[in-house]
Order: structure tokens, then C-alpha cells, then sequence
């Protein structure tokens, strides 16, 4: 077969028709008979089991019934008639029902006939089956019944057209007849034969066509495989394109900086998982190839001294570095920390923020542009076009998630060549997903938390139980401590929020009067100015209650803080919770993390509530978040089109994304440009896929 008769548009497809046609590519996407041939049923029913009545169960499931019909009547109702049959078998009986059709179904139906009956089921006061498949038992039995029966994607409007699921299924028939069934294969003799995979031919005839749950399963093996396969196989080359093509500044020495704040200044013992992850960036940096890495760790696993280690690098090789944080306080911070690690050692750094005042930003700008600024630390500020270095060798981005994948870009922009990126997310993803997500970066991971920390004890509390939760508060503000109270904030009920806040920030105010208790309060609506006057009261410790919305989620470090109040829990995401959490449990007491909620909780509410009282582990907790939400809700999936893919589920089927990766980077180690003969499928399929943009198009 000519394998250009699959870009044919689906218009010319025997049965299909304009309406069809324009209906398939608007509801399903489907232009051509390749893109019908990739349309994969979303689920089986099995069509090999048959129920009697007395097992039905209230549950709408589809089932198949054999019996016959008794009676037939007309129902009226006050909007139209509806059709009623009796249908009984040895069990028991129940109702079939139609609201259309009615004289056709009249006509049609035999009485007192055996018939195969298939549909869904409702129950009230009885089951009954709104508009069932029916067929005659005789004829059921001669027919040829695929024992699963394919349920394609649908919508409403496709439904109401009258292009049914039957009817997909006959469109389908047809081009298997028209194209012959006989599909070049995708993957090469090699992998086929390695991984016992089934022929492309065979493969898509029993995903649409299954011939038994057997070769259903290899059907769907072998596709998902391919799905994966190729996603990997572009990631993967674009990854090595890049080292071979994008040359990147090489910071061949490890000079005087480094050394010496290595050998006399560092305020603790680097963990084992720092060393590893600075060495990772040392070969990066000195490999001539850009660094593109992501620096994944968990909040408080110290991801601040990696990024400075990384920075005096820059510098000790006559470099510029900045580091870019999503917030003000963040930036602050950060730029509070660098600046009292890096005292002894003679270097200039500065702060750039939105707030930054003009006279300071032009002093900041020449010193940029001149080289004598060595790092700058900031905000997106730093971003601006208007602000040059003279050579900046190393861009540190924290926090990710808040930034989108044109920020990155400028900052590639800001030199001829590119500097070396690093990103560093507190957000842990699994490593098989973040592998497939980012897989044009390379990561590295923090999976070790300095020392001597207690882990953070969380528990679940009701409203119910504020007193003594404010009771708790009193006894650790006595021992010294600082308390988070920390309310929800999100956009569409700003008001409401505001006012939950304001109301819980009274309460706090009556049950914690002054002078004894002294309260920070830092929401999104005060200035800039405010904000920071008042997380630095409760920074510098004149404060022991810090009242907020989420702004505090990000970054800041306050060690003598060791309880954290979320309020309404249940409407916070896990990573959101875990990143709260992260704010407390930075000092060397005890502390506790108190999630409170109403009464009434939803079944994911109250799986992230026990999944957070359980278990203080990051990637853990990322793992059940992405089973709640699916990877969809991810950070930076949105943009990376996770969602399209056809079959393969990146969850579920994370073995197979393994073992795709696993092969994807063998064959290009062996043959980067897949020139080799045994590669040649390969290769046509990956840029066929290109061609056809049928492959996720990757930022880098
Ligand atoms: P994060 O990864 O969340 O950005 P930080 O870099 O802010 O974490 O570090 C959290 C705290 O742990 C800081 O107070 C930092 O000084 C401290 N810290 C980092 N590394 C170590 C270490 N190896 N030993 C002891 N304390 C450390
Ligand atoms: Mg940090």
C-alpha cells in the first residue's frame, strides 16, 4: 500500500461524506485517514458476559440482557410520550424505554421473542434501559461479534448528528477495506523483534477490531510504546543537538572563589546530594556544551548554596551570573542570604526588583555593562530588555513554576551565546515524568535534607477545634517560637477570601491582644512597601504571628517559625500544602504543621489530608497529586501538550515510558542522526511525525 493513501482527507471515505467530514475534523479532529486510524477507543465493553435481571445493579453500567418483551405501551407525559416495553427473563423484569421513534420500534418489535438486549441502566423504583441495542437472539448468535466492543471518544454533538458509535465503528470497517488493513510498519525489525512487539498491521486491526483480550493487550502495548518511543526519540536528539551545536561558555577553571569559599567559608557541611549536584554543574560548565538544567529539591533541602557555588564559578572565569526569583520577598532573600555567605570574599552583588529606585538602577545598569556588577539578584526586572551585562556566563532561575517558557528565552537573549541555565524547582515531580516533561534539560536532584532536622509533625483539625489549636499556639509562642496562620487565596473569589482573611486575622487580634503578642499580617492587596515592613518585623522576630495568604507559599526562611496554621485546607492542592509546610521545620525544635478544615470534605480533600499527615516526603507527595489531578494540572505541562497524547497515559503506563526511553537513547548513542540501514523505519516514521506535526512541538 502506498503509505500516502493515509494523508487522504476524510471526506473521500465511502460512507463519510461532507457533513460527516466537517463534523469528524471539528468534534474529533479527524482530517484524514490517518487521523481515523489513530483515533483509539477510550475503553472495551465486554460483550461476552450477560447479565440476568436479578444482578443488575444500580450502578448505570452497560450491560447485555437475554429475554423477551411481554408487553408494549404508550406512556403520556407532559412533554411528549414515551414507550414503554416489559421485558422479562427467568430472574425477574424490567423496562425498556423509548422517547423517539416510537413507530418504527411498534412495528419492528416481536413479542414474546427471544432477544439480546444491550445498553445502560437506571434504576427508580426498578431498572429500566432508555433506548437499548436490541437484536434477535437467533440472529445474535449467527452474527460475528467481536467479544470487546470498542467505545470510541465522542461528544454530544457528534451523538445528536447520529454518528454513533456504531457508526464510527462502520466508517472504520470501511477504511480498513479501503486501505486493505495493510499499514507499513513504524518501528524497526530490530525493536520488533527485541521486544516481542506485534506488526503495525496487527496492531491497529485489534485495537479497533480486538480479537481477543490477548491481542488487545499487545495492540495496546505496542502503540503506547510507539507513542512514547517517538517523544522520547525528539527529546532525546534535541538534547544532543544542542550539546554538539549550541556551544556554551567553558568555565575551565575552578579558581580562587570557589576554592576558597569551599575550603574556609561555607557556614556547614555541604549533605552528600549538594556535592553530587555541584559536581553534576561543574561537568556541565566545563564540557563546552550549554548547560540546560533542572535543579530539582525539596523546600529547605538547600538549594540557595548550590546556585551561589554555581555562581562563584561564573565568576572565577571572569563571568557574570544573576539569579532570578518570582517575588519581591523571594528576591530580598535571597539577596540578604548571598550577600552574608559571600562577606568575606570581595564580590559585588546588587538587587533589582520593580520597586528598585531609579537612580539606583542606572548606578546598577553601568555597573552591569561595565562588568564590575558580579551578580545581580532580582525579579523579572532583570529581565527587561533594558537591562545588559557585559558577559553574563551563568542565569539562575528559583522557583520555576512561576515562570513561563518565554522568560526563559530572554534570558537566552542576552548574550550571542547563550549563558548556562539553571532552574531550580522546590516542586518534586517524579523523575520518569519530569524526564518526559523536561526532557530537553538535564536534572539533577537534591534528595537529601541537611541534617539534624525533626521531621515536621502534621495533623488534621476541625473548625470545631480552634480552641484548643489557639491554646497549642499560646504554649509554643511562650517556648519562644513564631506562628504562620495562613489563609487560601484564589482568584476568582478574591473578595470572599479577603474577607476570611480579614475576619481570621480579627479573631487572631481579640484571642492574641496586645502588647503580650505583636501580629504580622501580608496579603496581595497592600503595596510592596507594606508587605516587606511587615514580613521583616516577623523576619527580624518583633513579631510572633505572621497572618497571610499564600504570598509567603514561596521561599521565604524564617528558622525560629516552627508551626504553620493552614485554614481551609481542603481547598488548597497538595504541592501548594507541601510547599506551606516547607516554611516551618527550618530550625532545630519541633515543628508542626495543622491543617484545618469544616466538617464536610470531598473525597480528594480528605485523600490530600491524610496524604499529608502521613508522609513529609516530597516526590511522595507529587506521586499522589498526580493521581488526583492527572499530569494536566502540572506545573508547565500545559504548554507541553501532555494531554494529547493518543493512548499512552504517562502515569499509568510509566513502565512502558521507561523502557521507550531506555531504547530512544540507545539507538541514538549508536546512530545520533539515524542514518544507519536497520534505522531507516525510524527515521522516516520520526519525520513523517515532524512533518505532520504529530509530535509534541518542544520548547528548548
Ligand atoms: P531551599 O532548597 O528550599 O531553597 P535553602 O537553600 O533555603 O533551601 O536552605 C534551607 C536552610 O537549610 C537554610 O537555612 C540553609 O542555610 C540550610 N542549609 C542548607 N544546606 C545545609 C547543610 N548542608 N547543612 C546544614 N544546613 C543547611
Ligand atoms: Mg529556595
Amino acid at each position: 500500500m502506498n503509505p500516502s493513501i493515509l494523508q487522504t482527507p476524510i471526506d473521500y471515505l465511502k460512507g463519510v461524506g461532507p457533513n460527516r467530514a466537517d463534523l469528524l475534523r471539528t468534534e474529533l479532529g479527524v482530517h484524514t485517514y490517518q487521523d481515523l486510524i489513530n483515533l483509539f477507543p477510550n475503553r472495551y465493553i465486554d460483550k461476552t458476559r450477560y447479565y440476568k435481571i436479578n444482578e443488575l445493579q444500580r450502578n448505570n453500567a452497560d450491560v447485555q440482557v437475554i429475554g423477551k418483551i411481554t408487553s408494549l405501551k404508550t406512556v403520556e407525559q407532559k412533554r411528549g410520550k414515551r414507550l414503554v416495553a416489559t421485558f422479562v427473563d427467568d430472574t425477574g423484569q424490567m423496562e425498556l424505554v423509548w422517547f423517539r421513534g416510537h413507530k418504527w420500534i411498534r412495528e419492528s418489535i416481536k413479542i414474546n421473542q427471544p432477544y439480546v438486549i444491550f445498553g445502560k441502566t437506571n434504576w427508580f423504583n426498578g431498572f429500566s434501559m432508555p433506548h437499548p441495542e436490541m437484536e434477535l437472539l437467533e440472529e445474535h448468535e449467527k452474527s460475528l461479534r467481536t467479544a470487546m466492543q470498542p467505545v470510541y471518544p465522542s461528544t454530544e454533538k457528534l451523538t445528536n448528528k447520529g454518528i454513533t458509535n456504531k457508526v464510527i465503528n462502520k466508517i472504520m470497517q470501511q477504511l480498513f477495506v479501503e486501505t486493505k488493513a495493510r499499514f507499513f510498519d513504524t518501528l524497526s525489525a530490530e525493536l520488533l523483534d527485541e521486544l516481542k512487539l506485534i506488526s503495525k498491521s496487527k496492531a491497529l486491526f485489534n485495537i479497533h477490531f480486538p480479537q481477543s483480550q490477548e491481542l488487545l493487550a499487545k495492540a495496546q502495548y505496542r502503540l503506547k510504546f510507539e507513542e512514547l518511543f517517538y517523544i522520547q526519540l525528539q527529546l532525546i536528539s534535541k538534547n544532543l543537538t544542542r550539546k554538539n551545536k549550541i556551544k556554551g561558555f567553558n568555565f575551565d577553571q575552578v579558581g580562587t572563589l570557589f576554592n576558597t569559599f569551599y575550603a574556609e567559608h561555607l557556614p556547614f557541611k555541604l549533605t552528600n546530594a549538594q556535592k553530587r549536584v555541584i559536581k553534576e554543574i561543574r561537568n556541565d560548565l566545563g564540557s563546552n556544551a550549554q548547560m540546560n538544567r533542572l535543579l530539582q529539591g525539596d523546600v529547605g533541602s538547600g538549594k540557595t548554596i548550590v546556585a551561589l557555588m554555581s555562581m562563584l564559578l561564573a565568576i572565577d572565569n571572569g563571568f557574570q551570573a544573576c539569579l532570578v526569583a518570582p517575588t519581591e520577598i523571594l528576591s530580598q532573600q535571597h539577596y540578604n542570604g548571598i550577600l552574608e555567605l559571600v562577606k568575606p570574599l570581595n564580590i559585588k552583588v546588587k538587587l533589582l526588583t520593580g520597586s528598585s529606585k531609579s537612580s539606583e538602577r542606572k548606578e546598577i545598569h553601568e555597573a552591569l555593562e561595565n562588568g564590575e556588577l558580579q551578580i545581580l539578584i532580582g525579579t523579572h526586572a532583570i529581565l527587561e530588555d533594558k537591562v545588559l551585562f557585559k558577559n553574563l556566563g551563568l542565569a539562575i532561575i528559583d522557583e520555576q513554576h512561576r515562570f513561563g517558557v518565554a522568560q526563559r528565552a530572554k534570558l537566552w537573549r542576552k548574550n550571542n551565546i547563550p549563558p548556562h541555565i539553571l532552574v531550580m524547582t522546590a516542586t518534586p515531580i517524579p523523575r520518569t515524568l519530569a524526564m518526559s516533561l523536561y526532557g530537553d534539560l538535564d536534572i539533577s536532584v537534591i534528595d537529601e535534607l541537611p541534617p539534624g532536622r525533626k521531621a515536621i509533625k502534621t495533623v488534621h483539625r476541625y473548625d470545631s477545634n480552634r480552641l484548643k489549636v489557639f491554646r497549642f499556639i499560646k504554649d509554643e509562642i511562650e517556648k519562644g517560637r513564631q506562628i504562620y496562620v495562613v489563609y487560601p487565596l484564589i482568584q476568582e473569589s478574591e473578595k470572599l477570601d479577603y474577607k476570611d482573611l480579614m475576619d481570621g486575622y480579627e479573631s487572631i487580634v481579640r484571642e492574641f491582644p496586645q502588647p503580650t503578642y505583636q501580629i504580622s499580617i501580608v496579603h496581595g492587596q497592600m503595596k510592596p512597601a507594606d508587605k516587606d515592613y511587615e514580613m521583616e518585623r516577623f523576619v527580624n522576630g518583633d513579631t510572633q504571628i505572621m497572618v497571610a495568604t499564600t504570598v509567603i507559599e514561596v521561599g521565604v526562611n524564617v528558622p525560629n517559625a516552627s508551626v504553620m496554621i493552614i485554614e481551609s485546607a481542603e481547598r488548597f492542592g497538595l504541592s501548594q500544602l507541601h510547599q506551606l509546610r516547607g516554611r516551618v521545620g527550618r530550625g532545630a525544635e519541633q515543628s508542626f504543621c495543622i491543617l484545618m478544615t469544616g466538617h464536610k470534605l470531598s473525597n480528594d480533600s480528605k485523600t490530600r489530608l491524610e496524604t499529608m499527615t502521613r508522609t513529609n516526603d516530597g516526590f511522595e507527595i507529587a506521586e499522589v497529586d498526580l493521581k488526583l489531578r492527572g499530569p494536566g494540572d502540572l506545573m508547565g505541562t500545559q504548554q507541553s501538550g501532555v494531554l494529547n497524547l493518543k493512548i499512552a497515559d504517562i502515569i499509568k503506563d510509566n513502565e512502558i515510558l521507561k523502557s521507550a526511553r531506555y531504547y530512544a537513547l540507545r539507538i541514538l548513542k549508536e546512530d545520533s542522526s539515524l542514518a544507519m540501514e536497520k534505522n531507516k523505519i525510524i527515521r522516516y516514521t520520526y519525520q513523517m511525525l515532524i512533518k505532520h506535526k504529530n509530535i509534541w512541538n518542544y520548547i528548548s
